[in-house]
């Protein structure tokens, strides 16, 4: 038999997490492991994680990927997205606290890499270009663009594990009269630094995630006024005076927003917190998967493998309440699925269990249950695996309390601390409130008594 062949594509957590479970196989004594090539966009690791200065085109020529910015902080407690094979004991040896800038978290996301192990499969700087499957030979031809040898290559796979993420190429919607804006409008992609608006009128547009991460900060680093603008339902939340909701501008006159409450607002500048588009510019339309932002997209049976060509997987690709360990469930049944260790049922009975989760997803009314659905697809996924087993309910229930906690508080949740549901590690205090703390480096977290 000759050896089966895997791309990935993506280094960020999913992709990673992907090398990971391959090489806990490797490491538990598995023989005949697949060749695996990883092909990377960026020159590092880290996915998201790797914050970027620049905007627009890489160095490359290529979109950046980035999204994060400076002054980052987990927006949930870090207890929720704990690795069951790797705890925050183990990396940092001391307990800190639940909420952790940017810098911190991904120290310890890569922390568990054996960077000696897993480079060795990595193609930096290498962006997939073209994607193509042959139905007689059952084979991919994947193709790259090599920038570091400033050639196109092209090689011929079994598998494809698509982990490009879902965060990075705007959704940038159209207001009237916003081609006379006379500030800067630009998508939360983009942004960088809070101190840009320092003193600004700042316009958000979008409810979620990003609105108010991006609002909270801009209030911490000075924004004069910050106007969060939703299109469904507002954010809701006791906000300190400074931040205040709307309805959605219907037209812009200069630099004066109209709301559809009949309310108007001069601006300064404008940040469109409206989302993400799926963008896989690689693959065809008979591979490509058409979603948008939810928890359980249509098309892949246990949330990974495309239904059309099961061969083809997607990681990631949900909606995140859980993250990095739920990306480890995905990846190890990936994993064992090509071992062989787990067969794929027929397309009717993939298509049975999709529906199955499709129409449980349509009966979700609150972010309570959409936790729990999230918790059962994980345990689901785990159940069948060696992932080591890890009190996924117990993680949920932290989810729910952390959603109380910005009820409570949105300025101040930060500062709440959780037991490890691993470990049983109480995390430590912050020793200050997160609205007084401006410095988000490794060194300056880690040198803070706590
Ligand atoms: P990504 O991290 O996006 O990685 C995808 C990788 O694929 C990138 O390295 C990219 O360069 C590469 N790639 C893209 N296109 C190609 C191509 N054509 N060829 C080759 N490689 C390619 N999650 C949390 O748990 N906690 C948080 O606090 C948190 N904060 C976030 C803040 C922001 C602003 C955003 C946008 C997301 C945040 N997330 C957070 C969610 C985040 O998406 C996940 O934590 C995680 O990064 C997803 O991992 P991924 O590997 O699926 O995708
Ligand atoms: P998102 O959760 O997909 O939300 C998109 C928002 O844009 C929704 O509120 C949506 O409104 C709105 N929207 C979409 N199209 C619109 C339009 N045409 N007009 C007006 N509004 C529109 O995206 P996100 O907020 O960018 O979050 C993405 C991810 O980043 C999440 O996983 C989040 O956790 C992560 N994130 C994390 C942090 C952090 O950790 N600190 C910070 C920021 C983001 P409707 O509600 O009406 O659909
Ligand atoms: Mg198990």
């Amino acid at each position: 038999m000759t050896q089966k062949r895997i791309a990935i594509l993506g280094a960020g957590p999913s992709g990673l997490a992907q090398l990971r479970a391959f090489e806990a196989a490797e490491a538990a004594g598995v023989k005949n492991l697949p060749e695996i090539v990883c092909y990377e966009k960026q020159n590092d690791i880290g996915g998201m994680w790797n914050y970027t200065w620049r905007t627009g085109l890489d160095r490359n020529g290529e979109p950046v990927h980035g999204s994060m910015y400076r002054y980052l902080w987990s927006n949930g407690p870090k207890e929720c997205l704990e690795f069951a094979d790797y705890s925050f004991d183990e990396h940092f040896d001391r307990p800190i606290p639940s909420y952790p800038p940017r810098e911190v978290l991904k120290d310890y996301i890569m922390g568990r890499i054996d960077k000696r192990a897993i480079f060795k499969y990595i193609r930096f700087e290498n962006p997939a270009r073209w994607i193509t499957y042959d139905d007689d030979s059952k084979k991919f031809t994947v193709t790259v663009m090599n920038h570091k040898k400033d050639v196109q290559e092209t090689e011929e796979f079994d598998y494809v594990v698509v982990a490009t993420g879902h965060f990075s190429t705007p959704n940038m919607p159209y207001f009237e009269g916003l081609e006379q804006f006379p500030g800067r409008v630009l998508h939360a992609h983009d942004f960088r630094d809070a101190l840009e608006f320092e003193g600004s009128d700042l316009l958000l547009i979008g409810g979620s995630y990003s609105a108010e991460d991006i609002g909270t900060q801009c209030y911490k680093y000075g924004s004069k006024s910050v106007t969060i603008s939703y299109r469904s339902t507002p954010l809701g939340f006791d906000w300190p005076e400074g931040i205040e909701e709307r309805p959605l501008p219907t037209h812009f006159e200069g630099n004066v927003a109209h709301f559809a409450d009949g309310t108007t607002k001069k601006f300064d500048a404008i940040i469109m917190c409206t989302g993400y588009l799926f963008h896989f510019p690689f693959l065809p339309d008979e591979l490509r998967l058409q979603t948008h932002n939810c928890l359980y997209p249509d098309n892949l049976y246990k949330g990974i493998f495309f239904q059309n060509n099961p061969n083809l997987i997607y990681l990631g690709m949900q909606d995140q309440y859980f993250t990095f360990n739920m990306f480890d469930a995905q990846a190890w049944y990936v994993r064992d699925v090509i071992l062989g260790k787990i067969q794929l049922p027929d397309a009717e009975q993939r298509q049975q269990d999709i529906q199955h989760w499709l129409t449980r997803q349509d009966t979700l009314t609150s972010p309570n249950e959409s936790i729990d659905f999230q918790a059962q697809y994980i345990r689901d996924l785990i159940s069948v695996t060696d992932y080591p087993d890890f009190p996924i309910e117990k993680q949920a229930e932290l989810f729910k309390s952390w959603l109380i906690d910005k009820e409570e508080n949105i300025m101040g949740f930060r500062d709440k601390s959780y037991r490890s549901t691993i470990t049983g590690t109480m995390a430590a205090q912050m020793p200050k409130p997160w609205l007084n703390i401006k410095d988000d480096s490794l060194e300056g977290f880690m040198a803070m008594k706590f």
